[in-house]
């Protein structure tokens, strides 16, 4: 059977305890519990989040600090973060889950975000060879939760013992890992 795969069409999924007020990828970096929020990475000018209904195990998104619509809107400086950001979180996921490929991209404007959030974000979906779509397969939010937390395990790990670290973050205290690109530019040893 084929399938039609489109990992973009999923956006965050609020959960009914922690209802969100205002644009959610503003408002769950500035979350107490980075952990509960599935902030998992912050460079100095964007933040890695866990899709809350992801398409695959370790379904991530780059998104800028700023309440930024289009990629033609990024300042430079967030821009180049945002790219080493991304690499970085390939590089996590790689150390973590070891995914065969990934799927990456962005969504922008009208019907091609399928979903009311705004907020520029990069998603980051793993792949595997011969995978099916995760939420099909699972189709039960407990177990997604469950699967999502421990993706966050994972990853946290994966960007812990990866480059540009200043702060590897306490997961048991909810913490992000952080980072920061800004002493090490490109081209330079
Ligand atoms: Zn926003």
């Amino acid at each position: 059977m084929d399938r039609i795969y489109a990992p973009w069409r999923i956006e965050w999924v609020e959960r009914d305890a922690d209802p969100i007020d205002g644009c959610p990828f503003c408002v769950l970096p500035d979350r107490e519990n980075a952990r509960e929020a599935r902030v998992v990475a912050r460079s100095d000018r964007n933040y890695v989040l866990l899709n809350n209904a992801p398409y695959n195990p370790g379904h991530a998104m780059v998104i800028p600090n700023a309440h930024v619509r289009d990629w033609t809107d990024l300042d430079a400086e967030t821009m180049l973060d945002h790219a080493r950001l991304k690499a970085a979180t390939l590089a996590a996921a790689r150390r973590a889950i070891d995914p065969d490929g990934f799927n990456t991209g962005l969504n922008l404007g009208g019907g091609a975000a399928g979903g009311s959030v705004e907020h520029l974000h990069t998603h980051v979906v793993p792949r595997w060879n011969g995978d099916t779509n995760f939420m099909p397969v699972v189709g039960d939010t407990k177990v997604i939760v469950e699967a999502v937390d421990r993706s966050y395990e994972h990853l946290h790990e994966g960007f812990a013992a990866g480059d540009g670290v200043v702060d590897a973050g306490d997961l048991e205290s909810g913490e992000a890992v952080r980072l920061s690109f800004e002493a090490e530019p490109f081209g330079v040893e």
